[in-house]
């Protein structure tokens, strides 16, 4: 029988499976793009002239306590249109990751999910429990980064003044302690002028 990865991993639909390692704590799953065109980012006009080839590596959710690496087989193609500044551009899969990301969707909502939970330095200790590797501060920017997650209220702040010029203008900074320090509200007006 042969094996059909995407009928348990529904976001790799339309990837051909060409390929699967399994090591002591790590499965690589080589797949290969093969839509037969993609679509300009510039112009849109969908192209089928491959230009190119690369290898991309994107981390999947976790399989069993192991870490599970995507090996993708992407390519670069020619834009159609003459007058198009994008000669080449890259094929986009966002049907499970971003443009430039190192990680799935899935693996990003996970992490998102985590940071919100626990913030970013116990965060980053369950993540590595759970076999996904990230730092601290790439969990926080993960938070950060996505408009669709509303920040939560802060659940431990700290106040302090911060200065503008020193001796002369000074505001305030409200630090939010459970998150890091990114998330912060500066007051930009002085608050006081010293002698
Ligand atoms: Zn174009």
């Amino acid at each position: 029988m042969r094996l059909n990865p995407t009928s348990f991993l529904p976001h790799l639909k339309g990837l051909r499976f060409d390929q699967i390692e399994i090591a002591e704590h790590r499965i690589t799953l080589t797949v290969t793009a093969v839509r037969a065109t993609a679509a300009c980012p510039l112009c849109q006009q969908r192209s089928k002239t491959v230009h190119s080839s690369y290898t991309r590596t994107v981390a999947d959710l976790p399989w069993s306590g192991m870490t599970v690496s995507l090996r993708v087989q992407t390519r670069r193609f020619a834009c159609p249109v003459e007058s198009c500044e994008r000669k080449i551009f890259c094929e986009r899969l966002t049907q499970f990751v971003a443009v430039y990301g190192r990680r799935t969707d899935n693996v990003r909502t996970a992490l998102q999910r985590i940071v919100r939970a626990l913030g970013g330095k116990a965060g980053a200790r369950l993540a590595a429990h759970q076999r996904i590797g990230v730092s601290r501060m790439t969990l926080l920017r993960l938070i950060h980064a996505d408009p669709t997650v509303a920040t939560p209220p802060p659940r431990v702040i700290g106040i302090d003044d911060w200065s503008r010029r020193r001796g002369r203008r000074y505001g305030s900074i409200v630090v939010d302690l459970f998150l890091g320090l990114l998330s912060f509200h500066a007051q930009p007006r002085p608050l006081r002028r010293l002698p």
